[in-house]
């Protein structure tokens, strides 16, 4: 998607801490949390209420956890997600906080 800075960073694996077929994540800009990394879609889709395919959400949730595994930490994290911009979600492309 044009002019979506998390699409950009999708394609730039410089910035990716962690990737797979279907998703990247990469450090947050302005941590606010000793660890905070950003999993998005490599697919532009806006939020969790765009996210129509079920086999692909599955595979982000799995991804999610892989990242805190590669990130060693255990049973101690947080997963987050803001949807919709009165919540708090700044950019409109599908990211878990981590
Ligand atoms: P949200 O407010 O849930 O939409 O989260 C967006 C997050 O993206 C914020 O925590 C920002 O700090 C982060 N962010 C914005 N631009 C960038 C960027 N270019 N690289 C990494 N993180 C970013
Ligand atoms: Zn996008």
């Amino acid at each position: 998607m044009k002019d979506c800075i998390f699409c950009s960073i999708v394609n730039e694996a410089d910035k990716h801490v962690w990737e797979n077929d279907v998703a990247v994540a990469i450090k947050d800009l302005y941590p606010r949390a000793k660890v905070h990394v950003l999993l998005m879609p490599r697919q532009h889709i806006r939020n969790l209420d765009h996210l129509e395919d079920a086999e692909l959400a599955g595979k982000l949730l799995i991804s999610v956890r892989e990242v805190a595994q590669q990130l060693h930490l255990k049973d101690n994290w947080r997963l987050r997600v803001n949807n919709g911009q009165s919540v708090g979600q700044t950019v409109d492309h599908l990211h878990f906080h981590i």
